[in-house]
């Protein structure tokens, strides 16, 4: 069977192929969300993502109301990875005929929540029977001002900044399917945040040249980052943002907390590429947002070279080893 990654290039060759772009089409296929210009001042941005019962979620693990916020926070993370702000979204459910309506009332009081809590409406959907498990799909739009929506873009020489923390949401699902309820590392994949307080901060200081979010895992991301960029990378081990409670996991496992640091996604944290003198004042504002924020490494000119520095200063290759939904298995 194909990657995900495979199928996802495949499909957007394919739309590329489809015919010359429409105008007012600023960003296709290929980004965190694409950029459309409707008017001379704002750029919409927009992007969809479903969960699927048995990839993304099991029903046991998630109250209805925290898989609605769920659905929401991993689109809205899109949005913010854009430099964005979220405005509108459409939602899609596919039911198998045994969910109590109650189930989905709260999927959609969750997914109003959390996307009223960053500004944002559900202005319509649709509702379709399954034999299959449940999909819940939402596309979301949102709006830049004209021009500035954060492209995968980076240069030799810029930072890595990485705003929030990683490893936690992958130990929490590690958790829940060996039959705990709660705790930390639970909530930290339960209740996503996606960093829009970060991206409204950030926009305002223009120090961003490009960005992606956290959604597959590091290594994954940072590289699909670097590949749309034309560059490399070095990334210091000693800077990684592991979130509280991640060592811990890890030991118990026997797991080296880098190695989960650098693969585990769902943590939804944002990767940036920042020019180095703007470095101080991009950390600055994040942690204003009440964000952590770690400078992990810098982009390099050797394209396709992703290095990673220990500890002892002691370099090593890394590749793409975050989450592939299809295989269910780590690349
Ligand atoms: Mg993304």
């Amino acid at each position: 069977m194909k990657s995900e990654f495979d199928l996802i290039n495949a499909f957007a060759r394919r739309i590329r192929r489809a015919g010359a772009r429409q105008p007012g089409v600023v960003v296709g296929v290929g980004d965190d969300a694409a950029v459309l210009r409707v008017n001379a001042r704002e750029d919409l941005v927009v992007t969809t993502d479903a969960l699927v019962e048995g990839v993304h979620f099991e029903r046991r693990w998630l109250y209805g109301v925290n898989l609605g916020r769920r659905l929401a926070a991993v689109n809205l993370s899109d949005i913010a990875a854009m430099g964005a702000s979220p405005r509108f979204a459409v939602v899609s459910f596919a039911i198998p005929s045994a969910t109590p309506a109650s189930f989905l009332e709260d999927i959609e009081r969750g997914i109003v929540l959390e996307l009223s809590h960053h500004g944002a409406q559900v202005v319509g959907g649709n509702i379709t029977s399954t034999r299959g498990p449940l999909v819940c799909d939402m596309t979301l739009i949102g709006a830049c001002a004209r021009g500035r929506a954060w492209r995968r873009t980076a240069r030799a020489g810029d930072a890595i900044v990485v705003a929030g923390e990683l490893g936690a949401a992958a130990a929490g699902v590690a958790l829940l399917r060996a039959g705990r309820k709660s705790g930390t590392l639970i909530s930290a994949y339960a209740r996503p945040v996606a960093r829009l307080d970060v991206a409204r901060a950030l926009a305002k200081t223009r120090a961003v040249r490009g960005a992606i979010d956290v959604s597959d895992g590091l290594s994954s991301d940072l590289i699909h980052l670097c590949e749309a960029a034309g560059t490399g990378c070095e990334v210091h081990v000693r800077a990684l943002p592991v979130a509280r409670g991640v060592r811990a996991f890890c030991r118990t496992r026997s797991v080296d907390p880098i190695d989960w640091v650098l693969h585990s996604g769902e943590d939804y944290a944002l990767i940036l590429a920042v020019p180095p003198r703007q470095v101080e004042e991009t950390c600055r504002a994040i942690r204003a947002a009440g964000v952590h924020a770690a400078v992990i490494g810098r982009f390099t000119r050797a394209r396709d070279s992703y290095r990673l520095i220990d500890m002892s200063g002691k370099e090593r290759a890394f590749r793409a080893g975050g989450w592939d939904h299809l295989r269910k298995v780590r690349r």
